[in-house]
């Protein structure tokens, strides 16, 4: 018998099943107009600070980057009240993820999440051996209750998607309290907080910052690749306990953030205005999904993020297709073993429009049938 010359997790590794792109749905088919509405990326473009930081950047490619990413890290510690050293800067949110796997999973180490939530979590998990136990939503939302319950002694680490992708809903922060009352201390608590900037106002949003200030085995995730629509630079980082930092930098690659992402950060994080025109496109563009839903009584989940998820009674699998023909390209809900049910970024109003209308056909021709 021929000898398996992979790692045993390579042979059963689920892939993350990105967005469809607009260039390969155009030419698939033949359409000049294509509007993705699949990855939850910014309408507005890219914070225009953050462009004028890599226009700068350009000229100095030929230097390696800053492995420490020290003055990307002074500032943003700065700005969240943290020492600089309780930052680890990652290549997006993916590196992030992946470096928290890497840090503290064991093979047959635990770790809790929600199902539905964002895949990577158990794929970054399961790639090293340890074991995803995932708790199906109650109501659309973590179990927070079965969160609990299924700490084992094995568990190292326990997933909050905080707003959850793809539901869209947070866990509040009473929901939080009661949390850390019933897990041990020594459970790593991960808030992926990839869509913080439109969920913060809310007065239910848990400060996780709060948090990791008594409870150092927290880790907050947060991105510029959503909010400061910069996803193709691939930019993200954690905030966590110094001791923790530590580690994960430690094992991270040496030059992991390029330069132009390090520059665009740099001038997103004083993009105060970006995110601001970003939050109240999203709200608009929202409030027009909504009525819509509401009129033609789609049953959804309130959302605190820029992507709402809808029920809309018809097998997802054809919806995409069908909407993809038209020339728009949301997410369907099979993915996660919701049949029925599409994810669907907001755009600009325009976008949110074109999206509206063509979903509209599919269910006047679906009542017709
Ligand atoms: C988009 C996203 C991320 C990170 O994305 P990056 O582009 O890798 O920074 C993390 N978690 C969730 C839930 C996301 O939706």
């Amino acid at each position: 018998m021929e000898r398996n010359l992979y790692r045993e997790q390579i042979l059963s590794f689920k892939p993350y099943v990105p967005g469809k792109s607009i260039d390969d749905a155009k030419a698939e088919y033949g359409l000049s107009r294509m509007e993705k509405l699949a990855s939850n990326e910014n309408p507005l473009g890219p914070s225009p600070k953050a462009v004028e930081e890599m226009k700068r950047e350009l000229e100095r490619v030929n230097l390696y980057p800053d492995p420490e990413a020290s003055a990307l890290k002074l500032k943003l510690a700065d700005k969240l009240g943290v020492e600089p050293d309780a930052i680890v800067v990652g290549n997006g949110g993916e590196q992030i993820l992946q470096l928290i796997a890497q840090t503290f999973i064991n093979p047959g180490d635990e770790a809790v999440m929600a199902d539905a939530t964002f895949d990577m979590y158990a794929s970054s998990v399961s790639f090293l051996g340890g074991i995803p136990v995932r708790i199906p939503l109650q109501k659309m939302k973590h179990d927070i209750v079965g969160f609990a319950k299924a700490v084992t002694d094995r568990a190292k680490l326990m997933y909050i998607c905080n707003p959850n992708n793809p539901t869209g809903n947070i866990v509040t922060k009473a929901e939080i309290d009661r949390l850390i009352c019933q897990i041990p201390e020594d459970i790593i608590l991960v808030f992926d907080e990839a869509y913080y900037d439109f969920a913060k106002a809310d007065p239910d949003y848990p400060n996780s910052l709060d948090l990791l200030a008594k409870r150092p085995n927290t880790v907050i995730l947060r991105t510029f690749s959503k909010i400061a629509g910069i996803a193709g630079v691939r930019i993200g980082y954690a905030v966590t306990s110094v001791g923790h930092a530590r580690q994960m930098s430690k094992i991270k690659p040496t030059f992991n953030v390029n330069r132009l992402a390090l520059a665009a950060a740099t001038g997103a994080a004083e993009d105060g205005g970006h995110i601001r025109r970003t939050v109240e496109l999203n709200d608009a563009s929202m409030r027009m999904m909504e009525a819509f839903f509401e009129k033609h009584k789609l049953e959804y989940v309130r959302s605190y993020a820029n992507f709402v998820f809808v029920d809309l009674g018809m097998d997802s699998r054809m919806v995409f297709e069908e909407l993809m023909k038209r020339g728009v390209i949301v997410r369907p809900g099979f993915n996660w073993g919701f049949v029925d049910w599409i994810r669907v970024s907001t755009g600009t109003l325009e976008q949110t429009q074109f999206f509206l209308d063509k979903l509209k056909e599919l269910i006047v021709r679906e009542s017709r049938n």
